[in-house]
């Protein structure tokens, strides 16, 4: 419409100046033909010769008095020195003017010119207006609009839809670009794209649900397996003692059997369900956080470990700087004491256990050392899974669940630190702990 309007308004716009100006050239012509026969022969002969109705032909007397009017009674005409077409023709010899007659809708145009005798003789033409000319092609213009709007309509709805249809009917599992116009052909290539990507990943997504899948199966036969031993055997003593097969005098080692089962139980039940809080997504760890000195905390599990460290007569010591860092501190004191735990166990009589913290430029290190049995080196890479002993029978003598090591892994990797293992077999273990000490604990953040 804004189109329509804009053409239809600087066509008519042209064409109006054009068809003016050849009037007024035509007017001019007049004027100078009329002028010439006045010059020759007075201006008398204008009274019989009405040379064209559409043009009016008046004559002035050099005060302003008319002389002739084609079209009115000289009599009742005011004097027009006052006109201003004809001021200019006494002046300049020729004169011209344009004026609104009535209404806006019609105009006069005057040309003027000095007759030889010094009268003057002036031709004048009505001329429609442009708001005439917009007025007389209203109606049309109108019709063109109502036609032009449908007109669009149609085409619209007919482009859209052709548009629209192959989008519609794009089957996005199998979009095939063969079935639309050349312009959507790289929208289509796009969704192939993203097909394969989308499966691609929900093959990955699968592969990793599978993995995941297996690993807690084997996680739940472990658990029940690791909780049957003692469960058989605490069930087993309880039989022999309710059927009155215990003489009076062993029935103390019966009970201390009973309860030592009962405790390694209690003991297994309590590392699972540390290492399922662990592996707990929703808990928010950043809330828990505080500042830890991590000296001070590696004193406290030396506290701790003092009596089993006697029983075993391992000599333990603990030194280096007061470096702090940001953690939730009874995950860190259980990460400490797993890994100073297994060095007593795993250690000789005599033998001796290091713990020795150290702040790096970016890191605080907690080296455990020990000069204990030493791990194999087929073995090294897999102590850190779940229920994986080097050697069951002595880690259930000394205690071990064989999940010490998995709660440690997991513990750092919240911690986002890094664990490294160095042993030799038979002299000893190095445990080194690097936390990041980066960022600052921030106190309102
Ligand atoms: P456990 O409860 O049996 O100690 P862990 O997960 O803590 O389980 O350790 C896994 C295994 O790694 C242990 O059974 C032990 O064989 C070995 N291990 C861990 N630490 C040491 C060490 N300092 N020296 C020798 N062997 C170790």
């Amino acid at each position: 419409m804004i189109v329509f309007v804009l053409c239809f308004s600087s066509i008519l716009m042209v064409m109006y100046n054009y068809v003016s100006r050849r009037n007024l050239a035509e007017l001019e012509d007049r004027a100078m033909f009329i002028a010439s026969l006045v010059n020759c022969e007075g201006w008398e002969f204008l009274k019989q010769n009405s040379i064209d109705s559409e043009i009016r032909t008046t004559i002035v007397q050099s005060d302003g008095q008319v002389l002739f009017d084609s079209k009115l009674d000289v009599k009742q005409m005011e004097n027009h020195s006052d006109r201003e077409e004809i001021q200019e023709a006494l002046e300049e010899g020729i004169g011209e003017s344009k004026r609104y007659s009535e209404s806006i809708l019609n105009k006069t145009s005057n040309y003027a010119v000095r007759l030889d005798n010094g009268d003057v003789l002036r031709v004048s033409m009505e001329e429609d207006t442009i708001f005439r000319l917009l007025l007389n092609l209203l109606n049309p213009m109108l019709l063109a609009m109502l036609l032009t709007v449908l007109l669009s309509l149609l085409l619209a709805t007919k482009f859209s839809k052709d548009m629209m249809d192959p989008i519609d009917k794009i089957d996005l599992e199998n979009p095939d670009d063969r079935d639309v116009y050349d312009e959507m052909k790289p929208f289509i290539r796009r969704i192939v794209s993203q097909n394969q990507q989308i499966y691609r990943q929900m093959n990955e997504l699968r592969e990793e649900n599978k993995k995941q899948d297996a690993m807690r199966r084997e996680f739940t036969a472990n658990v029940s397996h690791e909780l049957k031993t003692p469960l058989t055997s605490i069930s087993g003593f309880a039989e022999i003692i309710r059927d009155g097969m215990v003489q009076e005098k062993d029935l103390p080692h019966f009970a201390d059997t009973i309860y030592q089962e009962a405790q390694r139980l209690i003991v297994l039940v309590n590392d699972i369900l540390k290492l399922s809080r662990l592996e707990d997504d929703t808990v928010k760890v950043e809330d828990e956080k505080t500042t830890v000195d991590l000296l001070e905390l590696c004193l406290d599990v030396k506290k701790r470990l003092t009596l089993s460290a006697g029983k075993a007569h391992v000599f333990m010591e603990c030194g280096g700087d007061h470096a702090e860092i940001s953690g939730i501190r009874g995950t860190l004191e259980e990460i400490v004491y797993n890994v100073c735990d297994n060095a007593i166990k795993y250690n000789r009589p005599g033998g001796m256990v290091n713990i020795c913290v150290k702040q790096l430029e970016q890191e605080v290190l907690v080296k455990v050392t020990d000069n204990g049995i030493g791990i194999p080196e087929e073995d090294r890479s897999r102590i850190f899974e779940r229920f994986y002993r080097v050697n069951k029978s002595h880690s259930k003598e000394v205690g071990g669940t064989g999940l010490g090591l998995s709660i440690v892994k997991h513990g750092m990797e919240l911690h986002n630190a890094r664990i490294t293992l160095d042993s030799d077999e038979g002299r000893g273990t190095e445990i080194c702990l690097y936390f990041p000490c980066g960022e600052p604990l921030q106190e309102d953040a």
